[in-house]
């Protein structure tokens, strides 16, 4: 049996069914395949950070996620038992973003979320079908897949995806490399319901001599997250530890004994932190754990994997429906590649901070970190930046092709379109539409013979603003200025020089 697609994508994990929510919202035909049954039942990736829901909220999503939730509102260190420090979290990135925390949500409910999104426009995937093997035909790929039945199907696609995680059968066919290391640590994950006096509100770590336990507070009465690691040297294979080892190393780094009522689910596993060394070749593309895989400090990966595929899905979109030429697809590994790198050694140095055995590093950590990352917290620029790095809201690709424009600002081309309230209303309701949007701040309804001017292939959303305190602020300009901000929310051109020349130039770099 043979069927044909512009964009065939390879799992159904969050990477895959966000790239497939953005494939509907771009009208991209697309199939997308994933040889499990369903969606995941388990709780796995957590941690959902302010730049996903900033996605999701253009989509209609965030509301309902939230809801199946809640936000880390408060983090406590615990060491022998007892509160050793505490820290507010609930507003860490006020004035920052809309959503100004991190929530926590089980991964079965978010991919869930996004399934239903994709049946409810009147599309599926093809559950228990399996990629086998692809090569590029005719202009495009040919996908040999294994049906539920076994049978075998032939796809013809114009673009490949491979979205199908940290084993990735795209990754290994197209021979990219897949560099770093694997901690020397074995990890343990377990949902479970637990009755203990620290209550249900607060994110627990309990600092260990050379192990870290962290407890989130899961949505329901008293459930509850737990991910550690084992000391080095615990030598056993992922599959051979039994529960009752985890409970009894998590007993032993407490000092105290836990009443864990119930055990809904565990995993003991290894963790890597590699990445690629190239996001595509030809026609086809890897994103998510297919690309990059870290350590979970700061509950990065699936956070990553969704915006990999927020940065492709426009582009493929341009490029199928001939506004742009193939180059533009090119900036997809520009961009998402050295972000990949730049989150490896981010990730790796939280986590050697969280668990190293060195004395200094332990000593910091465990008698100084506690009692004064509460008091860091209340400085604006300390906060500021540590909700800029953990929520994605700072990731720029300031300096790269896409990127362009003239003039001073305190923000750059390349950067995320700064989150600000203009005239009483969030600018991110200015920008909603899947296109780019010119906006233009100042006193004359200038956006509209702006872009006449500039002449442009592409969609463009125009509008005109007052030059505000809230804008002159928010980009760090005082005189008029224009941003052309990218399907993605990033701003693709800055200028305060608003000559028609100067935007059609950016225009033709794609
Ligand atoms: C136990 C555990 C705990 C974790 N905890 C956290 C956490 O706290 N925070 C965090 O950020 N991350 C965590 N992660 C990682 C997080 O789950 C991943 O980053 C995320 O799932 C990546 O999404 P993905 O869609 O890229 O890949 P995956 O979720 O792995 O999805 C890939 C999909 O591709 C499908 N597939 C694979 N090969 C084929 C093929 N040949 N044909 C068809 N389909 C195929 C698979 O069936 C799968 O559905 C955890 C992971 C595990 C295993």
């Amino acid at each position: 049996m043979e069927m044909k697609t512009d964009v065939l994508i390879i799992g159904a994990g969050p990477t895959g069914l966000a790239l497939a929510v953005q494939c509907i919202r771009y009208g991209i035909d697309f199939t997308i395949i994933d040889e499990r049954a369903g969606t995941t039942p388990f709780s796995r990736a957590i941690g959902v950070q302010a730049r996903t829901l900033e996605i999701y909220d253009q989509i209609g999503l965030a509301d309902e996620l939230i809801s199946l939730g809640h936000a880390a509102e408060k983090v406590k260190f615990l060491k022998d038992g007892a509160v050793r420090g505490e820290a507010d979290l609930s507003e860490l990135g006020t004035g920052l973003s809309p959503y100004p925390f991190v929530l926590l949500v089980e991964q079965g409910l978010h991919e869930k979320l996004l399934y239903r999104y994709v049946t409810d426009h009147g599309r599926d995937v093809a559950w228990r079908h399996r990629l086998r093997s692809f090569g590029e035909r005719d202009e495009g790929i040919a996908a040999s897949v294994l049906d539920a039945d076994g049978r075998e199907l032939t796809i013809s696609a114009k673009y490949l995806v491979g979205c199908d995680g940290a084993k990735s059968s795209v990754r290994h066919g197209l021979g990219l490399t897949f560099e770093g290391d694997t901690v020397e640590r074995l990890f343990y994950v377990a949902d479970v319901v637990l009755d203990w006096p620290h209550g249900h509100d607060a994110l627990q770590i309990n600092l260990g001599e050379n192990t870290l336990t962290a407890f989130f507070p899961l949505k329901g009465e008293n459930r509850w997250r737990l991910v550690g690691t084992f000391p080095e040297g615990h030598k056993k294979d992922e599959a051979d530890v039994p529960y009752e080892e985890i409970e009894a190393q998590i007993e032993h780094d407490m000092g105290v004994k836990l009443d864990i009522e119930k055990v809904n689910w565990f995993s003991v596993y290894n963790v890597h932190s590699r990445a690629v060394n190239a996001f595509s070749k030809g026609r086809c593309f890897v994103a998510g754990d297919a690309a990059h895989i870290h350590t979970p400090a700061g509950a990065q990966g699936m956070n990553t994997g969704i915006q990999d595929g927020y940065n492709l899905a426009w582009k493929l979109a341009l490029v199928l429906n001939g506004q742009a030429n193939e180059g533009l697809l090119a900036t997809y590994n520009e961009e998402r590649l050295r972000n990949a790198k730049n989150l490896l050694s981010t990730t790796d140095r939280i986590f050697e901070f969280a668990a190293s055995d060195e004395w200094f590093v332990s000593f910091v950590r465990n008698n100084i970190f506690p009692f004064v990352f509460g008091t860091a917290l209340k400085f604006d620029v300390i906060k500021n930046e540590i909700f800029s790095i953990v929520s994605q809201i700072g990731i720029s690709y300031a300096e790269r092709t896409l990127s362009g424009g003239s003039g001073e600002f305190g923000v750059k081309a390349g950067d995320r379109l700064p989150w600000f309230r203009h005239e009483g209303r969030s600018i991110y309701e200015s920008v909603r539409e899947p296109s780019f949007h010119l906006l233009v701040f100042g006193d004359r309804n200038t956006s509209g013979d702006l872009l006449a001017a500039a002449g442009s292939p592409v969609k463009i959303a125009t509008r005109s603003m007052p030059l505000s305190e809230e804008a002159k602020k928010a980009f760090g300009c005082e005189r008029p200025f224009a941003a052309l901000v990218r399907p993605d929310n990033y701003i693709g051109w800055l200028s305060d020089d608003l000559s028609a020349e100067a935007l059609s130039a950016y225009l033709a770099r794609f």
